[in-house]
């Protein structure tokens, strides 16, 4: 399969933020660049909350909430950009990173303003993400020496001090080379390890808004969320970053505006005869073909027993299996559980031994009952979102795909037989190279 994402630009322009070369400073700038940075914190946040932004790693918690729960706890307070992509489906937080560096810490520096944050951190694995942004720091760094008060160019840490006129300082960003993986970057784990633990999510609460980093209040965004912040004072509007891939077409990164259809995205770039999909990543379980009607939302998505999560999507092609896929996806849990909670470990190792002996097609029906029990039973008994994740898939694969079921229990399946087994193998997609601009 070819393996290279395509970037497609939406016609129109407007608040797209796709492109293929890497925008230094210069060129960040003359667009516009900082400009959300000039207007106050007050109508910032009116913005935001106007355009009803919700977070975009994956929980879709309104962003303007998170900012107000840490602005109105006692300082001092840390906001953390999450840049940790674990979701292997997703591609565009490594491409705002590695491509659109200026605009996250544009939306760093108008968060960390807002939430009255001293001191910032960008947790991030991938290495040329760390390299494009520790570039866009070191050219905002000499624009300030260059051409600013003279004076000793400041440190990272000195210069996020949030008493400066955030226009007027450099975007200090710590950036924290974090373990890369599926629970790497959910919002307890990342906070233990920025504090020297291990990258394991933790029980909530309390939550990182109540006491993150170092036990002081932390307001932990999502990079697509503060890229999203940084352009709503100029548009006043936002789209969604949506990772397209599966069998059949190469995989794509693009914007669409909130509420268009699975099935119209899905046409448009190919995928339109397909089996169904994975929704939300890996975390929004399997869909059928009569979910294409359905807005690309939260609310919509909900509605139909799934997630927009990061707003990646795995078509399941027709020469692909849906068996196959909610096996692989299993399995995947399985390994990257974090290893924690007794009902995780236990259940996710189950539910993908279920789903494994239906593709090989040695399971009983007996089996299947009890697939369906434990993914109602092990809802909600894990410290993070992965077991949900693992109940959503199994039970959304028996709903909404009977008849595959039922020919799996009867005969082994001549599609499954075919397939490469593993969902690194088949749904991982890699973020497209920077041109240098
Ligand atoms: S639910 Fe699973 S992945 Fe999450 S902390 Fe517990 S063991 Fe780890």
């Amino acid at each position: 399969m070819n393996n290279a994402t395509l970037v497609a630009v939406p016609a129109g322009g407007g608040t797209a933020v796709v492109g293929s070369v890497r925008e230094d400073l210069a060129r960040y700038l003359a667009s516009g660049g900082d400009s959300a940075l000039r207007h106050s914190p007050e109508a910032a946040l009116a913005a935001i909350r106007a355009a009803e932004l919700r977070g975009r790693g994956g929980a879709g918690f309104p962003v303007a909430a998170k900012i107000e729960a840490v602005r109105a706890a006692d300082g001092p307070r840390v906001l953390v950009a999450n840049g940790e992509e674990g979701e292997p489906a997703s591609v565009k937080d490594r491409y705002l990173m590695r491509i659109r560096p200026h605009l996250v810490l544009e939306g760093m520096l108008l968060a960390g303003h807002l939430a009255g944050a001293d001191r910032a951190v960008l947790y991030v694995s991938d290495a040329p993400s760390a390299r494009s942004v520790r570039r866009a720091l070191a050219e905002r760094a000499a624009a300030i020496f260059d051409h600013g008060p003279k004076r000793q160019a400041p440190t990272e840490v000195e210069a996020f001090d949030h008493r400066q006129a955030p226009a007027e300082r450099v975007a200090g960003v710590e950036i924290f080379d974090a373990e890369p993986g599926f629970v790497s970057g959910e919002e307890t784990a990342l906070v233990r390890a920025i504090d020297g633990g291990p990258a394991k999510p933790t029980a909530k609460p309390p939550r990182p808004f109540e006491q993150g980093v170092a036990g002081r209040p932390t307001l932990v965004l999502n990079v697509e969320s503060l890229a999203r912040m940084a352009l709503l004072t100029r548009f006043r509007r936002s789209g969604l970053l949506v990772t397209l891939s599966g069998s059949g077409a190469p995989p794509v990164l693009t914007e669409v505006p909130h509420g268009v259809r699975l099935a119209e995205l899905a046409a448009r770039f190919g995928y339109d005869a397909c089996r169904g999909f994975l929704a939300g990543g890996f975390s929004g379980g399997l869909l059928p073909p009569s979910a294409g009607g359905t807005p690309l939302t939260h609310e919509a998505m909900r509605a139909i027993g799934s997630t927009l999560g990061c707003g990646a999507l795995v078509a399941i092609g027709h020469d692909d299996c849906p068996v196959a896929a909610a096996a692989d996806v299993l399995a995947f849990f399985d390994r990257a559980n974090a290893g924690q909670c007794g009902s995780c470990v236990k259940g996710t190792s189950a539910m993908a031994g279920v789903a494994e002996a239906l593709r090989a097609g040695t399971a009983v029906a007996e089996q299947v009952d009890r697939l369906e029990q434990w993914a109602g039973r092990l809802r909600g008994r894990g410290a993070c979102g992965t077991l949900d994740a693992a109940c959503l898939t199994a039970d959304s694969l028996l709903r909404h795909f009977p008849d595959e079921i039922r020919h799996h229990l009867a005969e082994s399946c001549a599609r499954c037989v075919r397939l490469p087994v593993g969902a690194d193998t088949r749904f991982r997609v890699h973020p497209p190279e920077p041109e240098e601009g």
